[in-house]
């Protein structure tokens, strides 16, 4: 059977086109292999009717409003290679060896980061420590915080996160990424930029206690933020050739189509910034609108009205 679309990912991204394609009746398979990008957090925030919802929660409650709509289906497996066929269908195949056919593919796989290999970061990560202070900034508020990182975004992310704590304290363990001005504007703000090594982050379960340096200090903090590198958790370029925006992301115009006939991508695959669940949610809701419209005009053409 050819489908009228395949969703890779089945994040905010994916399920709301899902949502979107099953009220359009349209003949759909959601494959996604469980490992949201949020899953590490106990909350997600800023989301409206959804604010402070766990994950898991939100996850539970999405899958059960797609899957309403019987042309729905969800496969949970890892989608491990993609063609696009001569015919301009795409061949999606699972782990298993099963493999899908689909008229559209949506590609909404998302992000993963990876974080500094000092130790203590990764049990910190989603519990006392995040990257984005717009999702986890309000939860943190007055505290005293560290902002951890190595390159230049860290100037960026420090005034952003000294709008919710003046307690701010900067790491760059090691590496010296501040220019001489920034350096003084830091300063002339009262925040703190230690540069010595960082030997590990002293925590109880995951939330953040003290950084400890290599020179021996120990410095009290009760959480912050890190500087992450992100990489696609899914890569389809070498077969699909699509263009790639300047975060080295899915390119996609303003409906959520990308440079390839047929393929759509939305929310973190295709990020240009700030990642969140409700930007997600909506551009997934938009391609799936997109999606349909392409099959609409395919088929009307395709099937004039009888005299
Ligand atoms: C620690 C942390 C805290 C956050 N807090 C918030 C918050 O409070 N508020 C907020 O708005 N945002 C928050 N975010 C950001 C938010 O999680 C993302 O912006 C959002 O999940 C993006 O949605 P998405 O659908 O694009 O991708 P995702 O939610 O990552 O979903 C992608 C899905 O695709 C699946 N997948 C990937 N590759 C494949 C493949 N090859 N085959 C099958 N399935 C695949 C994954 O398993 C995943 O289920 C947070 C992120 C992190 C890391």
């Amino acid at each position: 059977m050819v489908l009228d679309c395949v969703i890779i990912g089945g994040g905010p991204a994916g399920l709301n086109a899902a949502l979107v394609l099953g009220r359009a009746r349209r003949k759909v398979v959601i494959v996604d292999d469980g490992q949201p990008r949020n899953r590490v957090t106990h909350e997600s925030h800023g989301y409206l009717t959804r604010d402070r919802i766990k994950p898991a929660e939100f996850r539970k409650i999405a899958y059960e409003e797609v899957l309403r709509y019987p042309s729905v289906q969800h496969i949970v497996a890892l989608a491990n290679k993609v063609e696009r066929l001569d015919n301009g269908h795409f061949r999606i195949e699972l782990q298993d060896g099963h493999q899908l056919i689909a008229r559209k593919l949506l590609i909404t796989a998302g992000i993963k980061e990876v974080l500094s290999s000092i130790q203590g970061v990764t049990d910190c990560y989603g519990k006392s420590l995040f990257n984005c202070p717009f999702c986890d900034g309000w939860e943190l508020r007055d505290q005293p915080l560290a902002v951890i990182g190595a390159d230049s975004r860290i100037m960026h992310l420090s005034k952003m996160v000294h709008t919710w704590s003046e307690d701010v304290i900067i790491f760059t363990n090691g590496a010296s990424v501040l220019e001489p001005e920034q350096q003084s504007e830091l300063q002339d703000k009262g925040i703190e930029v230690i540069t010595t090594p960082i030997a590990k982050l002293q925590h109880d379960e995951g939330k953040l206690q003290q950084v400890v340096l290599l020179d021996g200090r120990s410095i009290e903090r009760s959480g912050g933020f890190v500087v992450p590198q992100f990489v696609p958790k899914a890569t389809f370029h070498d077969t699909l050739g699509y263009d790639l925006n300047e975060h080295g992301y899915i390119q996609v115009d303003s409906m959520g189509r990308t440079s390839v006939d047929g393929l759509y991508s939305a929310g973190d695959s295709a990020f240009n910034g700030p990642s969140q669940l409700i930007r997600a949610a909506a551009e997934g809701s938009l391609s799936g609108a997109m999606i349909h419209g392409a099959l609409m005009e395919e088929d009307w053409s395709r099937h004039p009205t009888a005299q």
